[in-house]
């Protein structure tokens, strides 16, 4: 049943002429060829059901900072609340206005800023090295997939057209919401915006968010049920950005895009759903991975509002 679902919506998203434009801020991805579309479903019983280009690596991007705010909630607990909020931002994902009004303390921790403020939050008693392996590992355990790695060209790339970010982090820096060097801090969220998944590396990631935070076929505890509930609903309200409300309207579940065209979509109970396609619509989103998504759970019925 899901695999005819997958396969339906794989052959559907093939025929599709509008696909959006891929990201090109970051040279590396300028390349990848728009004409892909990968989907996985991974299930708490281990199964994992997948469609299309479901086993070719991608950028992941900002689905990444999902693992980082897991990590940082792991080791900070609430006091991470003092470092960056947890309203939506309505704004785009690198957008530096709201940062002043707000004194230099960003939204959530899935705009750049936040992301940025979460690594900096992390880094503390470790050089960044140490942080950069301890970010890998832990992608590789909840994934129970120890190829995963960072695409260098990709965090090189960013490293060299990194204007707004820095500009952000600075910014941020000069209202003393960063302790660390800005160039360190940089070159660690660039490189864990760099780790390159595939479709169900990435669905079986996610695992521990449909779970109460237990990757159930693995039997990891990643994080406690209370937490992975919040990161959940962070995702909900703030995983797309200013496209958020556009997608809890249309999929209804939590999710996390990047620009490399991936999203994380959690069906909390039933399943975690990765999706890829590079062609972006105009916030940011992947075309086709939300319009995928909008079939899938048409199909299902995995929408949190529905019974
Ligand atoms: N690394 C990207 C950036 O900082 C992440 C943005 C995204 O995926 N939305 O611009």
């Amino acid at each position: 049943m899901m695999q005819h679902i997958l396969d339906d919506i794989a052959a559907e998203m093939a025929l599709e002429t509008e696909r959006g434009k891929v990201a090109d801020y970051i040279p590396q991805l300028a390349h990848v060829d728009p004409n892909q579309f990968g989907i996985a479903v991974a299930t708490p019983d281990g199964k994992v059901y997948s469609a299309g280009d479901a086993d070719t690596l991608f950028s992941i991007q900002s689905i990444s900072k999902v693992f980082t705010l897991t990590l940082a909630l792991n080791r900070l607990g609430s006091t991470l609340w003092n470092h960056v909020g947890r309203e939506p931002s309505g704004d785009p994902f690198n957008s530096i206005t709201i940062l002043e009004y707000e004194s230099g303390k960003p939204r959530n921790p899935f705009i750049n800023a936040g992301a940025i403020a979460v690594v900096d939050a992390i880094m503390s008693g470790r050089e960044p090295t140490e942080i950069l392996d301890e970010i890998l590992q832990f992608v590789q355990v909840i994934a129970d997939d120890d190829s995963i790695g960072f695409d260098y060209r990709v965090a090189m790339s960013e490293i060299d057209h990194e204007d707004r970010n820095a500009a952000l982090a600075h910014f941020m820096k000069s209202f003393g919401h960063l302790k660390h060097d800005v160039d360190k801090i940089l070159n660690t969220y660039f490189h864990h915006c760099s780790i390159a998944m595939s479709c169900e590396q990435l669905a079986r990631a996610g695992l521990f968010l449909v779970s109460n935070g237990v990757n159930q076929p693995t039997g990891v505890k990643v994080i406690n049920s209370q937490q992975s509930r919040r990161i959940n609903s962070l995702m909900m309200m703030c995983g797309h950005y200013d496209g958020s409300g556009e997608f809890a309207y249309r999929v209804g579940l939590p999710g996390k895009s990047g620009v490399g065209g991936g999203i994380l979509t959690i069906a909390p109970g039933k399943g975690s759903i990765a999706v890829w396609s590079p062609g972006l619509n105009p916030v940011g989103n992947s075309k086709l991975g939300s319009k995928a998504l909008e079939r899938l759970v048409k199909q299902t019925g995995w929408s949190v509002f529905s019974k």
